[in-house]
């Protein structure tokens, strides 16, 4: 038995065996052969099983995930049967006497080079079809286990190092029962889609994957954050007992679905949810939300081969707006950068992606990305209750120019006689410490905030989101960032705006009564945390909370901060 204590990411408890997520080692010698028709021959019996393989992903994730996301493995199909690759594969191996490996190795390379230097984009993506496919192929030739989340069908518990967020989204729930990572953080991306695919999960242990074994039993503790290895008869039991109370907390949270979000003297509060694709929408009204405080957009873009459409946006926006009716949907145009990448789109490598070149900063050079978006998003804003708003805005400048793009589109769309809806509000994400200093300024413009903490705090605290070595100053009640908060906040109600937070932050059960005090106006949060925040906010006195806010606001540590909360909600 080994004991893991990692960083809490998504509730729940999951009891199963392990199996490893992991790249394999696909090194291998080049050797000389005398039989080139049997090589000819295992190549081949190669190509096969990964194109069966790739065959089951793509179904699956057609049915999982629909029709554009399993697009990119229509592409690698193409490419294990395309003559143009394998033919001089074959021609490799009888002409120079080689192994396939060695063949394929660089018969692959030749192309992958040749492709990535073209200034055509379609083919730099091609390039990226092969050398993810010939990975594969490589894998089945040296006999070794080429791991596919997709392809799981027996209950288990992940173990990688990380998970990307596309590996994230093939996971199957039925089978899939929990994760753990040896790194990342409760706002990495991944760790926010567990929540939202209602998966246990404990990120950040810094070495589970030296210590898990594959097939061996794992105990997932997505509550409090611990990760057993080999457990005791007696822990199974425990677990079992735990899972079971975990499921009667959530009988009870369930009987406030329908309830409204009010404090102890009757305010009303706005709960709304985190999505990232319209599939999300189902969780959103089982739990009760109110309206979705922010939507993803960009897992639209992601997972495939090629920028979507403006009809494929168009219909994934209204789909999510006419699910949600007449409550609110804001829609957040393109985040994409940080952990979250683009291979088609081809960026150079940074840094310091999370400060580099993403989201609005991206949309604003690459506007002929970002008007379809805005053209899509204005087209479907007459289905619902649409409010848009833009990403890592730094400067008023950048909101002004994302907001007259938008402008643009609007009077293009009427001119061609299409109909939008009038009244969109337009907003921005707080999540850069700049823009909270002078929320003053920028509220005179924007028609709300939305506060993104899992950004805001990095950048304040300088410590990476995905960092779990920085973890510990990665303060969400630290007074730095309550003051920030309340800058913004207070900024919003001068000018008679409202003021959201979609960041993790918002869904904390000691952050809530913090930022009722404050008087955040919104609170978005993953769909699973509504109905807990829900039954809090009930048993809370919105004006008692007020009464502390200086005290709070002047404290010295977040360690305080906790301590004293604690002491008056108890
Ligand atoms: C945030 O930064 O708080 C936020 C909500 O955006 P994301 O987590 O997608 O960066
Ligand atoms: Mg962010």
């Amino acid at each position: 038995m080994t004991q893991l204590q990692g960083i809490a990411a998504s509730s729940g408890i999951a009891i199963a065996k392990v199996y490893r997520l992991e790249t394999p080692d696909l090194t291998f010698s080049k050797d000389k052969i005398d039989q080139p028709d049997h090589e000819v021959k295992r190549l081949h019996e190669a190509l096969e099983t990964s194109k069966s393989e790739l065959e089951k992903i793509k179904e699956h994730t057609k049915k999982s995930l629909g029709d554009e996301h399993a697009e990119i493995f229509s592409a690698h199909l193409l490419v294990l049967s395309d003559p143009e690759l394998i033919q001089p594969i074959e021609d490799k191996i009888k002409a120079e006497n080689v192994n396939a490996e060695a063949a394929l190795h660089e018969t692959a390379n030749m192309f992958i080079d040749m492709f990535k230097n073209m200034d055509n984009e379609y083919m730099r993506e091609r390039a990226a079809d092969i050398q993810d496919v010939t990975k594969r192929v490589m894998a089945h030739l040296l006999n070794v286990t080429f791991p596919d989340p997709a392809l799981i069908n027996e209950e288990v518990v992940i173990v990688a190092d990380d998970l990307t967020p596309s590996d994230t989204a093939q996971l199957n729930k039925q089978y899939v029962k929990g994760f753990t990572t040896d790194i990342g953080g409760r706002t990495s991306h991944s760790a926010i889609m567990a929540r939202s695919l209602e998966i246990p999960a404990v990120v950040g242990t810094k070495n589970i994957t030296s210590q898990a074994e594959k097939d061996v039993m794992i105990i997932v503790d997505g509550i409090n954050g611990d990760v057993i290895v080999d457990p005791t008869d007696e822990q199974v039991e425990t677990y079992k007992q735990k899972q079971v109370d975990f499921e009667k907390q959530k009988q009870e949270w369930a009987k406030l679905k329908d309830e409204p979000t009010v404090t102890s003297e009757g305010d009303h509060v706005e709960l709304v949810a985190n999505i990232g694709t319209p599939d999300d929408v189902e969780g959103v009204l089982n739990n009760g939300g109110e309206g979705v405080g922010l939507y993803r957009t960009e897992f639209l873009y992601m997972g495939k081969s090629q920028l979507p459409t403006e009809e494929e946006q168009y219909d994934a926006y209204s789909s999510v707006l006419k699910q949600m009716g007449d409550n609110p949907v804001v829609v957040r145009t393109l985040d994409i950068g940080g952990d979250k990448e683009l291979d088609y789109l081809d960026l150079p490598d940074e840094m310091n992606p999370f400060l580099g070149y993403r989201a609005i900063r991206l949309c604003l050079e690459r506007d002929d990305i970002f008007r379809v978006q805005l053209r899509a998003l204005l087209r479907a804003s007459v289905h619902g209750n649409l409010k848009i708003m833009f990403p890592m805005i730094a400067t008023l400048e950048e909101f002004r120019q994302a907001k007259a793009i938008l402008e643009e589109e609007r009077e293009k769309l009427t001119n061609e006689g299409k109909e939008v809806a009038e009244d969109i509000e337009v907003g921005m994400m707080v999540e850069i410490p700049a823009t909270a200093v002078i929320a003053r300024q920028f509220a005179k413009e924007v028609d709300f905030f939305s506060i993104g903490t899992n950004d805001l705090i990095q950048y304040t605290m300088a410590a990476d989101r995905m960092n779990e070595r920085v973890s510990y100053l990665y303060q969400p009640y630290n007074p730095a960032i309550l003051n920030l908060i309340n800058n913004v906040i207070e900024a919003a109600h001068a000018e008679g705006k409202w003021a959201g937070m979609c960041g993790e932050m918002a869904g904390d059960e000691i952050a809530i009564p913090i930022l009722l005090g404050l008087g955040l106006d919104e609170f978005s949060m993953s769909a699973t945390s509504i109905l807990p925040a829900r039954t809090q906010i009930r048993n809370l006195s919105k004006k008692e909370l007020a009464s502390y806010k200086e005290e709070i606001l002047s404290k010295g540590t977040a360690e305080e901060v906790v301590e004293f909360i604690k002491e008056k909600t108890q």
